[in-house]
């Protein structure tokens, strides 16, 4: 077996922990006699699994008793609908900030379900920004804030939380799409009235979504919402409506486990400054790599980076994964490149990639 250095986007590197010991649970979970995807979800031993992975995710990121939190289904992309569906109760409009491809991609679904006012975009910046909180034109009473607070496309992360708080708006809630960076930095939960994120980046397999809802936010949805998309719905039933992705909440909980042993979410954190400061200073100082956005707002998850001389990007990605490093290639909307240094992603991986550039970029100079 050989495995590589794996900077893919999503679905992305697993800890190599959590999958050994999926793979030695597979057939037999805990002596039961049969493995996790084999068993009613309704069972002691799924029961067990699922509070488990529930209560861990609480203690990660400190979610106050207040917070539900819901195992579901869809990706992201579906709750760009179910959010609007679920939170716009009597209000008419929603405020979306919009700071690139996914914000962008929101806030035209949710204009399906309701009046959409773009509060602050940096469009005109290239997101490659995110504008400050001072600059957000909220509306008069939205029934909520939209916001992306990390841009896997685009490599644009928030610097700040976005606590309304501090615009004089605090009884606004927000509501903050963390697919890409959920658990990588410690967050104050308490900021928004809803987090949502797809699991494949930093939590474990497509096919779960991440739910932490404020109960406040909880009974208003449309009369059209599916009953099985209802959060209200789903957090009355523990997020047993209907069948959750059982396997994927298995993987997840394994996947809890091991950031707790790593140290937490503030030890994990610290990882990723490091491994972010690693890959930016060494492409900064390259003068054959680039990144175009504005360092207070770089990603620590995605690192999107240019050739200057680009009729060198066939070589770069040929020769990337001859060395063991895969899934460079920049996402179709952006071009160049992008290595993507999630949780699971230990510093040595992001070593391994300099050393790369840094030989490639001599060999090409
Ligand atoms: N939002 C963000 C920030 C993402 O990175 C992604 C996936 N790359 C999505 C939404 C869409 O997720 P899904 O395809 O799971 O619906």
């Amino acid at each position: 077996m050989s495995r590589v250095w794996n900077f893919s986007a999503g679905p992305a590197a697993l800890p190599e922990e959590v999958l050994q010991q999926a793979a030695a649970e597979m057939l037999d979970w805990q002596g039961e006699g049969v493995g996790v995807m084999e068993m009613s979800h309704r069972g002691k031993a799924f029961t067990t699994i699922a509070q488990a992975a529930e209560a861990d995710l609480r203690e990660l990121l400190a979610v106050p008793e207040n917070y539900r939190i819901l195992f579901m289904q869809g990706g992201a992309i579906a709750h760009n609908a179910l959010i609007p569906m679920n939170l716009m109760g009597d209000r008419k409009v929603a405020d979306y900030v919009v700071t690139g491809a996914w914000s962008t991609k929101s806030q035209k679904e949710a204009s399906r379900y309701a009046t959409v006012n773009i509060a602050a975009s940096s469009e005109s910046s290239g997101f490659t920004t995110v504008p400050a909180l001072s600059d957000w034109k909220l509306s008069a009473d939205p029934a909520y804030v939209f916001t992306c607070t990390n841009e896997t496309i685009g490599g644009v992360e928030y610097p700040f939380e976005p606590d309304l708080a501090c615009i004089g708006r605090g009884e606004v809630p927000v509501v903050a799409d963390m697919s890409s960076h959920i658990l990588s930095r410690a967050i104050d939960v308490s900021k928004y009235g809803l987090i949502f994120g797809g699991a494949q980046k930093n939590i474990g397999p497509a096919g779960l979504t991440i739910v932490i809802v404020r109960d406040d936010m909880l009974g208003r949805a449309m009369p059209h919402c599916p009953s099985a998309f209802d959060y209200k719905t789903v957090a009355d039933n523990a997020s047993m409506y209907n069948t959750p992705p059982t396997y994927a909440i298995y993987i997840a909980g394994l996947v809890f486990q091991w950031l707790k042993r790593q140290g937490g979410v503030a030890a994990i954190e610290a990882q990723n400054v490091a491994k972010a400061k690693l890959l930016y200073d060494f492409i900064d100082a390259s003068g054959f790599y680039q990144n175009r956005i504005d360092p207070a707002c770089r990603s620590r998850m995605n690192v999107p980076f240019f050739l200057h001389d680009e009729t060198h990007n066939e070589a770069f990605l040929a020769e990337s994964s001859a060395a063991g490093l895969a899934q460079l290639k920049g996402h179709k909307a952006v071009g160049g490149m992008r290595a993507s240094i999630y949780n699971a992603m230990p510093l040595a991986g992001v070593h391994a990639l300099v050393d790369f550039m840094r030989d490639f970029a001599a060999r090409k100079a």
